[in-house]
């Protein structure tokens, strides 16, 4: 087992006196390493942070792009909370968030909304490494959100400078607009003792007069949360080797069995689950779920029946999203349609939940044609089309129906036009040849053709939508 501590000391050491260097590396994660402390009293943490980064482009880099999230939730912008659920979310009425750069060594750097562009010193070229650190104070709304101070817990997501590509530093009002490689995280939190912390990375807790320092270390993922709160409580099962963490602050059993059947389920039918330890918790959110590597957020507002559907949904994300990355933001049919549909396969193997394939399938159709019914005839014709940024929804209705229900459509064609066997099969291959990488519609769509054949125009017919459903 990695001793975090001394490896801790030892980089921040080294980032001391490298603040900005380069050399020649191959085929290494970029590296975070992140140490913050959280004051509720003001909503904010202060953090440094390093980040390590290799240039696995064929191109020269002489910027490097961050995404800041929090500067969606300024005073004066449109936040990605829905219209219709903000006044529940925003539950102690108008609050704010933002995140300010205060330093940067090794470069000069420009801040425009939620995009922090850094201009490197010296050209980078394919295969060298750069080093750079920052200092940074986020604010926390206070919001029921995956990012902000919620009515019972903190969510920490998306509240550091997040490496990407400059067309991906927008956060436009619906989806999820994060495309990251994945990377190694090296987090030393500190947060007041009266806090439990969910994390599903590997922890060492160092216990201070008044507060607690975790440090985490997060291997081959493409992001980094965690949910911290009071009177969080944890049940764990071991299910195929991996340990699931349930967090909760009132009892609930359901949830928990939903994600070892699922886990269980999702590793005998695609493929190993990549990490130790899966962590779920019931939390404060706007919408059901959210799903982070080794983490899913599910809300504490659901109704018991509804807790299933939405943990199996997050835990299917482990696999399409987490493990085999898409483009959420030009594709998010991808990983919601696979979520989804996978969420159909796994009651349709487990009786026992009271939901089969075909009703959860019909149920998507249904809402997709009432979508359409009253798309054409407010607008006299839709655009179906699902490979679109998601700048281009006009709301989350939108979105819903084509990423979410008119995807799982067309999966379940898909598996109806190439059997079960090869279904599978292809997904299979999907999950073991793009796992660690970001995958594109093309490479998805090559797995069902090796599996079976022509499946293009089946594929096209929905994502450029030519087909009526
Ligand atoms: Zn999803």
């Amino acid at each position: 087992m990695r001793k975090i501590p001394v490896f801790f000391s030892a980089l921040l050491i080294l980032a001391a006196f490298l603040p900005f260097s380069s050399c020649q590396r191959e085929n290494v994660h970029t590296v975070y390493a992140i140490t913050a402390e959280y004051a509720p009293a003001e909503r904010t943490l202060s953090a440094d942070m390093s980040v390590a980064y290799v240039n696995q482009t064929e191109n020269v880099k002489e910027e490097l792009f961050f995404l800041l999230y929090p500067n969606a939730f300024q005073e004066g912008t449109t936040p990605p909370v829905s219209p219709m659920r903000a006044p529940a979310a925003y539950y102690d009425g108008e609050s704010y968030g933002k995140l300010e750069i205060l330093s940067v060594d090794g470069g000069t750097y420009s801040v425009d909304g939620t995009c922090l562009c850094i201009f490197l010193d010296e050209p980078l070229y394919p295969k060298e490494e750069v080093q750079i650190s920052m200092t940074f104070q986020t604010v926390l709304p206070k919001v029921n959100h995956r990012f902000g101070v919620g009515e019972t817990c903190v969510n920490l997501a998306h509240f550091y400078p997040l490496l990407t590509e400059e067309e991906y530093c927008d956060v436009p009002p619906v989806g999820d607009p994060f495309v990251s490689e994945c990377s190694d995280y090296e987090v030393s939190l500190t947060l007041p003792e009266e806090y439990s912390l969910a994390c599903g990375g590997e922890v060492q807790t160092i216990a201070q007069t008044g507060k607690k320092t975790y440090h985490i270390l997060s291997e081959n993922v493409r992001d980094f949360a965690v949910v911290f709160g009071k009177g969080l409580s944890c049940s764990e099962m071991q299910v195929s080797g991996v340990t699931v963490e349930y967090w909760a602050k009132d009892e609930g059993e359901e949830g928990l069995r939903a994600a070892v059947d699922a886990l269980a389920f999702f590793s005998r039918t695609f493929g190993q689950y990549p990490y130790e330890k899966y962590v779920v918790v019931r939390t404060d959110l706007d919408e059901g779920g959210m799903e982070y590597p080794a983490l899913s957020m599910v809300s504490s507002a659901l109704h018991p029946s509804e807790v299933p559907t939405v943990t199996v949904h997050e835990t299917a994300h482990q696999w399409w999203y987490s493990a085999v990355g898409s483009n959420q933001v030009e594709e998010a049919w991808m990983d919601e349609g696979l979520a989804e549909y996978s969420t159909a396969l796994f009651f349709d193997a487990h009786p026992t939940y009271g939901l089969g394939r075909e009703e959860y399938v019909s149920r998507a159709e249904r809402a997709y044609r009432a979508y359409y019914s009253v798309k054409t005839q407010l607008l006299q014709g839709a655009d179906t089309s699902m490979r679109r940024p998601l700048s281009s929804f006009s709301n989350g209705y939108e979105y819903v129906n084509l990423a979410y229900h008119k995807s799982t459509v067309l999966f379940d064609r898909v598996r109806l036009c190439v059997g079960d066997g090869k279904f599978y099969s292809a997904l299979k291959d999907y999950y073991r040849e793009f796992s660690g990488k970001i995958a594109a519609a093309e490479d998805l769509i090559a797995c069902f053709h090796r599996a079976f054949g022509h499946v293009e125009e089946l594929f096209s017919s929905f994502l450029d939508g030519k087909c009526v459903v």
